[in-house]
């Protein structure tokens, strides 16, 4: 569900026409729907009320959109945030987003950026190896503070889902393995700079298919009540992120919020502890698209290529992910043709879909790339020496612009020349 719809044959965000986004802000620029983004905070909220003890926090994954509108927005609807850099952590507190409900996690969390974690009061580290435990303690110590932390377990189950974006398996950089959990357990119970308090998992992105969630639930689950049997107090349970979106229209849909909350509650029963969850996807990937002008369109050997001014450095998923995005015409007449649509960033790789059914576009129409909310302008760069893409949220009939496009001349001016040239 969005709020990005036809009307009067135009595509609207809310209440404002896109042709008037891309009028007074140029294209490529990214929009967000802020009813999008409240009504998916809650739709999980509702998923799952009433489990757990206490309100289970739902900590949003900034690094699936960090826009510093986006995490207001969340926060307003009462999320907390995942970070896993101190930059994040710095948008997510000057969001709004209260320190208590903010969980560090990443594998390579530095001195400073715990120290900043500490600093802020954070509610929890999340920990992923045993030299980690270490670091945060002596950090924790020397500041004369304590940590609370859970470790981040690899529960060794196969996510089913693109290979970079599933980081639950036996060999992947990610948690502690499973069987070394205990061990784990006891060294960072005797570490003076940290107190203990849950188990913490995330198996990977986009799961289309809760079956690997429910394994690795089953394995944390029995986990606890080692923990607990060797005198841990385990309070809480970060069971992560991960909730597939449908991007490609005509597939099978991922299972729905009220579906995870369900297996949720079964999974769960019985633990005794405040859950905590990580969504980033399935919050802001369907509030969000990113909307190009056709430069133009050239003939193909078979197909036309459709050249539009978005490119591989403004969405990088179809590139790094084979991702699908659905790609409409603002204005469609109602024919469609195979088509090519590329940016014009010179690699190959910059391709958004080939001899795809598409709405018929010719030069200087506007399209939209669907679900591009999460992991779209966030992972932009300048690549080409291309503006970094701009950001704009709609609430209503308003729109404001969140993220300006810079200057090209400020990127390029931001070279120096050394002194012997
Ligand atoms: C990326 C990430 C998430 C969010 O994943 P989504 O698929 O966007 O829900 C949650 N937790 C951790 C630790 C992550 O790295």
């Amino acid at each position: 569900m969005d709020n990005f719809d036809l009307r009067g044959g135009v595509l609207h965000a809310e209440d404002v026409a896109l042709p008037a986004i891309a009028d007074a802000v140029g294209t490529p620029v990214y929009v967000y729907s802020t009813a999008t983004l409240e009504r998916h905070v809650r739709v999980f909220r509702d998923a799952i009320a009433g489990l757990g003890n206490g309100d289970p926090l739902v900590a949003f994954a900034v690094k699936a959109n960090p826009n510093r509108a986006v995490l207001a927005t969340l926060a307003r609807a009462g999320m907390g945030a995942d970070v896993v850099s101190g930059g994040e952590l710095y948008r997510a507190l000057h969001a709004g987003m209260r320190p208590a409900d903010v969980v560090f996690s990443g594998v390579g969390k530095t001195a400073d950026e715990m120290a900043q974690g500490l600093s802020a009061g954070i509610g929890q580290f999340n920990i992923e190896s045993e030299p980690e435990l270490d670091m945060l303690s002596a950090v924790a110590s020397a500041m004369g503070k304590v940590a609370q932390i859970a470790i981040r377990v690899n529960p060794d189950v196969i996510a089913g889902t693109h290979a970079k974006i599933s980081t639950g398996g036996k060999e992947n950089k990610f948690g502690i393995g499973y069987d070394a959990a205990p061990a784990a357990y006891a060294h960072a119970a005797s570490l003076p700079g940290l107190k203990v308090r849950g188990v913490a998992v995330h198996i990977g992105s986009q799961l289309t298919d809760l079956a690997p969630l429910e394994a690795a639930f089953g394995r944390v689950g029995a986990l606890i009540a080692t923990l607990r049997g060797q005198g841990h107090a385990i309070t809480h349970a970060d069971l992560g992120g991960g909730l597939g979106v449908p991007y490609e229209p005509g597939k099978p849909l991922p299972p729905t919020p009220a579906d995870y909350g369900a297996m949720v509650a079964r999974a769960t029963a019985g633990w005794d502890t405040r859950l905590m969850f990580e969504p980033g996807r399935l919050i802001v990937a369907n509030a969000g698209i990113l909307l190009s002008r056709v430069i133009r369109v050239k003939q193909g050997a078979s197909a036309p290529f459709v050249i539009v001014d978005a490119a591989m450095n403004d969405l990088l998923r179809p590139s790094l992910y084979d991702a699908w995005h659905d790609i409409r015409a603002v204005a469609p007449t109602g024919e469609t043709v195979p088509a090519n649509i590329v940016g014009p960033v010179c690699e190959t790789g910059d391709t958004f879909a080939l001899g795809r059914a598409m709405d018929v576009v010719a030069a200087d129409d506007l399209v939209a790339f669907m679900t591009a909310g999460a992991y779209g302008a966030t992972m932009a760069s300048t690549y080409n020496s291309r503006a970094l893409v701009p950001e704009v949220l709609v609430s209503g009939d308003a729109f404001a612009v969140v993220r300006e496009r810079p200057p090209i001349e400020a990127l390029a001016d931001a070279d120096r020349l050394p002194p012997w040239l």
